[in-house]
Formats: structure tokens, C-alpha cells, sequence
């Protein structure tokens, strides 16, 4: 070290990700077995010679996990190269049985490409290095916890060769909260394209490189160069599996190796384990250089020629996009567009409405109304995807005035997703049927009629004399009334 000490070093973090996702594929990768896995469903009963490694079992490539990795590197602005291989990493583990596992090494389906996303209301963007198919290995099960303590391991082959998807970042990340800010936003993007389900448990899996730097060695457009990262160590974490772990275990194993360095340690190369319960990282193994793989082209899958097909491949308008373009035109501001456009559900769902209705009341029935009580109640859009049309139906209700906004909101959106029962029935059997224009004109003439001291009072200025009249015609009607109208009939009555 030079003239500076340990404290007064001013340090950056260098972070990179690789994001393994499940492809939703109605079947495994190299077989026929299902990737559905049924609740409570038996161990190593989604199983076949292939994904359980017998000898003489051969892999045939499955079309959907292809046709879902070219979307992805669509998305992702990747180049995806004429010809691309299969190839073998090799290693002894009880998930796999074959003894290797098939993935893509040199020769990736995507090849670079970048994602934006936001982090507190900046727009940041990220490479990606590679994003390649393999195959998922099976699941242990370590009785009595831990692989060092147990007397035996469970080994289920029903995950073993579900499709996976890896995707590598660049390490351009410099703080926890932008790694979990991307995460949020690839998973969407993922989602749009129909390739991924985030609520399928270990659907995402991360893994996380964390190196300190000098902040002095990064350049005003936040680049470092290889040199002072290669001589950076660095420790991958393993073991994040969600957004929110990922901002926890990054932000832990920054501040372990800043403390490190700034008494004068060295931070050791190693894989740590991300500990999602107690909040820590620990030391797992030193990490297996890459030549430990052996890998080797996989001689039993031809090479993938997808440069014909990949242009037939379509994919749809990504969460930016529409987002922008709902702005522009249905004139929402940047946080109804936001909401609206969370997932693509969401977004279909407004688009179909807000074309037969005034977009904003759209808006504000779908962002504010349906969403505040879906998520009150734990809910996703796609908990009642069957009954879109009755939630279009109340809209409807409201926007031809058959029913008050406050019945609308407060009675029948409520009991529909409590009880589920359909707007109509709900507004039968609560009367809710707005009443008509001369039921309201009969009632506010007979308040006036039956209040003579009251119309005495309003005329004296007193303000709490129309409150009282409104609330006279509003019990009148059983509250179907509007009482914006209510006060407007009563004033022109009584200035009269
Ligand atoms: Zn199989």
C-alpha cells in the first residue's frame, strides 16, 4: 500500500451476477418427463432412463426451452449466432447421475446484450455477457439439515433436466440495491415473454460475485478495467433465491470485505454459502477452477442450427415500451403506466377496458381499485384471470352510471373477490341499482317539504343545513343517490 492508509482508502463494490431461471416448458429439456410439478407429488416419479442418466439413454433437444432461450436474447438485444453446441461439465455429484451435466460453454445461445431498469429514479444499464440452456440437476435432501451433520441424503430426480436458462452479467453493478433492482426488472421482462413463472418455487436461482475496489480505479462512466479486477479477489455467494436475498446477502458480503480490507486483510478468494435465516454469508469450499470441469463437446446432440427459425420467432412489446406508449396514448402519468404495466396481464387487462371506456376511469378502477384490494387481500391478476369479465362488467356499471362509484368500490369489488359472486347478482341483492333521476327529484321535493326549519336554517346561511338535507335525500334513496347531484337539485331548488 502507498502513502494512504487502510482508512482512508475510499472503496467501491464490483458486483456481477449469473441468474439461473426455470423456462416454463411443458417438458424437461432432453426428455419427454413433465416439468409440472403436481402438489405434493411423489419423489422420482417424473423420471425416464434420459433424465435419470441409465446408460445408453439418449438426449433429444426439446423445441419450447430453444424457442424460449432465442426470445430471451431477443429481449435482451443478444446476438444469437448461427450455429451453437452442447457440451459437458463434467463432475461427480449425486444430482446428476450421468456424472455431467449438459450445458453450454463456449458457444451460448445469446451472445452480450444489455437490460435497463431504474434504481431510485435513475436509469441504469447492464450488460449481459452470455445467456446459455443447460439442464437443472436433481435435488438432495440432507436428513437432519446439514451436509455435514446428516446420516443420509434424499436424492429426487423429478427436477433433474427441468430446462434452465443461465444468465451472466457483466460485473457492472456497484451496489446491492442495483442487483436487486435488475432482478425485479428481468424477471418481468421474462415474464412478458411467457418464458417464466416467478411464483414456481426455485424458479430463480442466483449466484453473485463481490469484489472491492478502489474508487479511484473506476472512470467517470463507471468502468474499471480488467487489470484492477483481475488482481481484486473476489468471492462468489451462492444460494440467493429471490430479489430481496440478493440485496440482503450482497450487502452483507460488502461490508465483510470492506471491514476486511480496511484492518489491513486480505479478502480470500472462496464460494460462501448465502444463509438466508441467520442473515450471513460462510465459507463453503475453495472454488473449482474452471479447467476442474473438463468440459467437452456433448457428442450426442448435433450442433443447434437456429439462423432460419430465430426471425419467425416473435416476441411481444416489452414492460418499457408499453409503458411509454400508455402514456402517450391513453394520457396516463409515468405512475399509473408504472402500475399498469407491472405485469402483462395487468396490462392486457387495461387495454381491453380502456378501449371500450374512458381511459382514465379505466385506469383508476384497474391501478387503484383492482390492484389495492387484490394485493389487501394477497392476491395476483392472475388469481381471477378467470372472471376478467365480470370485473370488466363493473366498470361498465360505473361508467354508464348504473351504480355510485362508492357502492362500486366499497360493496360490490369487495364481495366479488370475497364471495365470489358477479357484479349483477351483487347489485340485485343489495338493491344497488342507482335510482333514476325522478325517484331523486320526488325525494329532494320531499325533503324540503318535510324540513321547513332546515330550509329556513340554509336560507339564514347556516352551512350545516344542505349536510343535513343531503343526508335526508341520501336516506331516501337507501344511499343510491349521487350526492353530488343530491346537493346540486337541492341548491336549485331552495335558491329558487
Ligand atoms: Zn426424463
Amino acid at each position: 500500500m502507498t502513502a494512504q492508509t487502510a482508512e482512508q482508502r475510499e472503496l467501491t463494490a464490483v458486483i456481477g451476477l449469473e441468474v439461473h431461471v426455470q423456462l416454463e416448458t411443458a417438458t424437461k429439456i432432453f426428455c419427454g418427463c413433465s416439468t409440472d410439478a403436481g402438489d405434493e407429488e411423489e419423489p422420482n416419479t417424473r423420471t425416464c432412463p434420459v433424465c435419470l442418466g441409465l446408460p445408453g439413454a439418449l438426449p433429444v433437444l426439446n423445441e419450447g426451452a430453444v424457442e424460449a432461450a432465442v426470445k430471451i436474447g431477443k429481449a435482451l438485444g443478444s446476438a444469437i449466432p448461427e450455429e451453437t453446441r452442447f457440451h459437458r461439465k463434467n463432475y461427480y455429484y449425486p444430482d446428476l447421475p450421468k456424472n455431467f451435466q449438459i450445458t453450454q460453454y463456449d458457444a451460448p445461445i445469446c451472445d452480450g446484450g444489455e437490460l435497463e431498469f431504474s434504481v431510485d429514479g435513475e436509469r441504469r444499464a447492464v450488460g449481459i455477457q452470455r445467456a446459455h440452456l443447460e439442464e437443472d440437476p436433481g435435488s438432495l435432501t440432507h436428513a437432519g439439515g446439514s451436509i455435514d451433520t446428516a446420516d443420509y441424503t434424499l436424492i429426487d430426480y423429478n427436477r433433474a433436466g427441468t430446462p434452465l436458462m443461465e444468465i451472466v452479467t457483466a460485473p457492472d453493478f456497484r451496489s446491492a440495491s442495483e442487483a436487486r433492482a435488475f432482478l425485479a426488472k428481468l424477471t418481468e421482462v421474462l415474464e412478458y415473454l411467457g418464458v417464466f413463472d416467478v411464483t414456481r418455487n426455485g424458479s430463480l436461482r442466483v449466484d453473485a460475485n463481490l469484489s472491492i475496489v478502489d474508487a479511484a480505479d473506476v472512470d467517470e462512466d463507471g468502468h474499471i478495467d480488467e487489470a484492477t479486477l483481475e488482481s481484486a479477489n473476489r468471492t462468489e455467494v451462492k444460494n440467493i433465491s429471490s430479489h430481496k436475498g440478493a440485496e440482503k446477502a450482497l450487502a452483507y458480503e460488502e461490508t465483510r470485505q470492506k471491514n476486511a480490507i480496511q484492518r489491513g486483510r486480505e479478502v480470500e478468494q472462496e464460494t460462501r454459502h448465502w444463509d438466508e435465516s441467520r442473515g450471513i454469508t460462510v465459507s463453503m469450499r475453495s472454488k473449482e477452477a474452471e479447467k476442474d470441469y473438463r468440459y467437452f463437446t456433448e457428442a450426442d446432440l448435433p450442433p443447434l442450427r437456429v439462423s432460419g427459425w430465430k426471425d419467425e420467432i416473435e416476441i411481444p412489446e416489452l414492460p418499457d415500451a408499453r409503458r411509454e406508449r400508455f402514456g402517450e396514448e391513453y394520457g396516463l402519468d409515468a405512475e399509473s403506466a408504472a402500475k399498469l404495466t407491472s405485469t402483462k396481464q395487468v396490462a392486457d387487462f387495461y387495454e381491453r377496458i380502456a378501449g371500450s371506456f374512458d381511459p382514465e376511469t379505466a385506469a383508476t378502477w384497474v391501478a387503484d381499485n383492482l390492484l389495492g384490494e387484490l394485493n389487501y387481500r394477497d392476491m395476483e391478476i392472475t388469481d381471477i384471470e378467470g372472471r376478467l369479465d365480470e370485473f370488466a362488467r363493473l366498470v361498465e356499471l360505473v361508467d354508464t352510471d348504473e351504480i355510485t362509484v362508492k357502492n362500486a368500490e366499497e360493496i360490490v369489488l369487495r364481495r366479488m373477490l370475497d364471495d365470489d359472486l358477479g357484479p349483477d347478482e351483487i347489485v340485485e341483492t343489495e338493491d344497488l341499482g342507482k335510482t333514476d333521476s325522478d325517484a331523486v327529484a320526488t325525494a329532494v321535493e320531499e325533503a324540503i317539504e318535510e324540513n321547513p326549519g332546515a330550509v329556513d336554517d340554509y336560507h339564514a346561511g347556516e352551512g350545516g343545513a344542505l349536510n343535513f338535507l343531503v343526508g335526508q335525500v341520501m336516506a331516501k334513496t337507501q344511499g343510491s343517490a349521487d350526492p353530488g347531484t343530491v346537493n346540486e337539485l337541492l341548491r336549485e331548488q331552495l335558491d329558487e
